[in-house]
């Protein structure tokens, strides 16, 4: 913590000194000048105080987070240098819960977590367009093993791909499983989700094959990549007013021409680039691009230790490289593909417009 304190005014103070001399007649504050990820990368804790959401899920922030255990007795947290266990409280209880259903009634011995958001949510060095306000959490496709995965593991065991090498957008039979539809389908059936986002490919395979209730099939939308995890959205929680709510889903199953569309050649087709444009300069977002109270909420007091924001206690010893002060070092930039640049799937190169 005090370390992240020191880089972050080192960094500040640095910066500013480096704008100051190329630009000596305007004052530049050096949050100006920072993007936004590299502010909230840099936090190691989270707020003390109610927990929070600000924003939306892609452009937002989050006050009192808690983090999952590392270990409960169904599920295990990956990647733990990343410090990305946070989440708002019901977000928190829903993975588990999610966890000890899929357990006990799908067949699914326990879940592998990814990404949940940083401490203090805002956008990500690496990773992620969403996941910044602590109601959105990646699930790993690969079961829980039955034993602890050390700490190096948890870093380096890739997630298998649910896709067949060398074809397009097709489910691996020999990989996938009922259970994985099981626990899909569970999750999307919490009324608390909002939404879940699936390769395409995971989408069609439980439209041709889920016979159980499909109520909740619609709230399962096909996206790019995700087929190594899939992501869970949750609603804004009630009485979360500073959270902004994304349009509800189209009614239906979803198993119709909107994804008939993305098996056609306009989601995966190259933009047409043009001879002489000049490639443009990516535009980060910016603290002040985010919700007033989000540039609060990176200076506000922190609570005194990752422990003490710990919904609940883990079921094994803290691995050693939990809860470190490695989020003050810059993330080696391929730990995750972003969103698409996922192995066997085509990079995307045209968004659709809403998720
Ligand atoms: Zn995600």
């Amino acid at each position: 913590m005090a370390f992240a304190d020191f880089f972050r005014n080192f960094a500040s103070v640095g910066l500013a000194a480096l704008l100051l001399a190329s630009a000596p007649a305007d004052f530049v504050h050096a949050e100006d000048a920072t993007p936004a990820k590299e502010l909230f990368g840099a936090v190691t804790l989270p707020t003390r105080g109610k927990p929070t959401p600000y924003g939306f899920y892609a452009k937002g922030c989050q006050g009192g987070a808690v983090a999952i255990p590392t270990d409960g007795p169904t599920w295990q947290a990956m990647r733990l240098s990343r410090n990305r266990r946070w989440g708002q409280p019901q977000l928190i209880a829903l993975i588990e819960r999610l966890s000890r259903d899929a357990a006990k009634y799908d067949g699914w011995p326990g879940l592998l977590l990814g990404d949940i958001a940083q401490p203090r949510g805002g956008p990500m060095r690496t990773g992620h367009a969403s996941h910044q306000i602590g109601l959105d959490a990646d699930i790993w496709l690969n079961p829980m093993p039955p034993r602890r995965l050390s700490s190096d593991e948890r870093e380096n065991i890739s997630a298998r791909s649910m896709l067949k090498p060398n074809a397009f957008l097709t489910v691996d039979p020999n990989i996938w499983t009922p259970a994985h539809a099981r626990l899909i389908m569970r999750a999307a059936s919490y009324p608390e989700v909002e939404r879940i986002f699936v390769n395409p490919a995971i989408k069609k395979k439980l439209c041709d094959t889920w016979t159980g209730d499909r109520t909740a099939l619609g709230k399962v939308r096909p996206y790019y990549g995700h087929d190594y995890h899939f992501h869970i959205r949750m609603h804004c929680p009630a009485g979360a007013t500073n959270c902004k709510a994304q349009a509800p889903v189209p009614a239906g199953d979803g198993c119709d021409k909107s994804l008939a569309w993305w098996f056609t050649k306009e989601p995966w087709a190259k933009p047409d680039k043009k001879p002489d444009t000049k490639p443009v300069k990516p535009r980060y977002t910016m603290l002040s691009d985010l919700p007033k109270a989000c540039a609060l909420i990176l200076e506000a007091p922190s609570v005194p230790s990752a422990a003490a924001a710990t919904m609940g206690k883990s079921v094994a010893p803290e691995p050693a490289a939990s809860d470190v002060d490695s989020a003050s070092e810059p993330l080696p930039s391929d730990v995750e593909p972003a969103y698409g640049e996922t192995g066997n799937v085509p990079i995307p190169l045209v968004k659709p417009v809403s998720r």
